[in-house]
């Protein structure tokens, strides 16, 4: 495997701007697909050719054209399904009863939609970081003080009292480290937010892409491709780095964390991540929810009953008063 990464690179895998792509230069799923645009929302999806239905996955809208994915990166690694259709609605049911403040007949009254499975295109990155750092390292101290105090007599006498102080000393450091399989979303269609909630996906189910994995399933083609993704994995390391240096700084406390990184060996890979995509209708209204097809995870929109919200705002107030009245007497 290495040794066919290096041919890869070799063989002029490489971005227009320091992302190199770790596949060989094949384009499309290499599969027969019909794939449209949506107008709506801007997701452009492939399904296998005999797949009659065309509403776009994530708006439900029906304005969609033809589109072509002939010139897409094509994916090199995919996590099939795990969790198959009936599973993920019932995991989806069980994610409706869970929280205090959803309405009772939630469960009972939402008329979820039929769950459309979809593989959303990711990236992955890798990189090797090198990191020079500086802090303030903070070291916890006791120490003696004399205070003037007035007594309920009004004399005044002098007391001694311990308090905890902080040395602070500046510290510096270095970090180095490589960074594997940072998932950045090519995704048009879904919030991101909403596809971070689902994660993590485990990199150990993870299998070379064959074109016959997308028998029976619908495939996001990214909106966004690798180097503009890449800013978003970079924050990502950066998040990682900042923690583990915090980690490094010495003494009880820390503050003052500044990191400056060189990044290396950066690589892209296209992956192919299953997701079960829906929507319920509860009393007239539509929420989205997605379910991730490795793990299960479910994410989405809910209803608040505004019945037990006023329980809670209630049940706040009288301990509020009768904590009042405590203190008051
Ligand atoms: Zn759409």
């Amino acid at each position: 495997m290495a040794e066919r990464r290096r041919e890869d690179m070799e063989a002029g895998g490489s971005g227009s701007d320091g992302v190199r792509l770790d596949g060989a230069g094949a384009v499309g799923f290499g599969v027969d697909t019909k794939s449209m645009k949506c107008e709506n929302c801007g997701a452009t999806v492939s399904y296998s050719a005999r797949e009659k239905s065309l509403a776009c996955p994530y708006c439900d809208s029906n304005y969609v054209i033809e589109a072509s994915v002939e010139d897409i990166v094509r994916p090199e690694g995919v996590i099939p399904f795990m969790v198959p259709r009936d599973r993920a609605a019932q995991r989806f049911r069980e994610w409706l009863g869970n929280g205090f403040f959803r309405p009772g007949d939630l469960v009972e009254r939402a008329r979820p939609e039929r769950m459309r499975g979809v593989y959303l295109p990711y990236w992955a990155f890798s990189c090797s970081t090198e990191s020079s750092w500086s802090a303030s390292a903070g070291y916890t101290y006791k120490e003696t003080e004399t205070r003037r105090v007035t007594d309920a007599d009004g004399t005044e006498r002098e007391e001694r009292v311990e308090v905890t102080k902080v040395r602070w000393e500046p510290v510096t450091g270095t970090h180095r480290e490589t960074y594997e399989n940072v998932l950045v979303p090519g995704s048009k269609g879904l919030d991101a937010k909403l596809l971070k909630s689902i994660e993590p996906f485990q990199m150990k189910d993870l299998q070379p892409y064959t074109p016959d994995v997308l028998a029976g399933w619908e495939a996001e083609s990214y909106a966004v491709d690798k180097d503009g993704a890449w800013p978003e994995g970079k924050r990502i390391v950066e998040r990682r780095i900042e923690l583990a240096v915090a980690d490094m700084v010495p003494g009880d406390k820390h503050k003052d964390i500044s990191v400056s990184t060189t990044f290396s060996d950066v690589s892209a890979k296209l992956l192919l991540l299953p997701l079960w995509i829906s929507a319920y209708n509860y009393e007239g209204k539509v929420y989205r929810f997605i379910v991730n097809g490795q793990t299960g995870e479910v994410q989405g929109e809910a209803p608040t009953s505004k019945a037990k919200l006023m329980i809670l705002i209630a049940v706040v107030v009288a301990v509020l008063v009768t904590l009042g009245l405590l203190v008051l007497r």
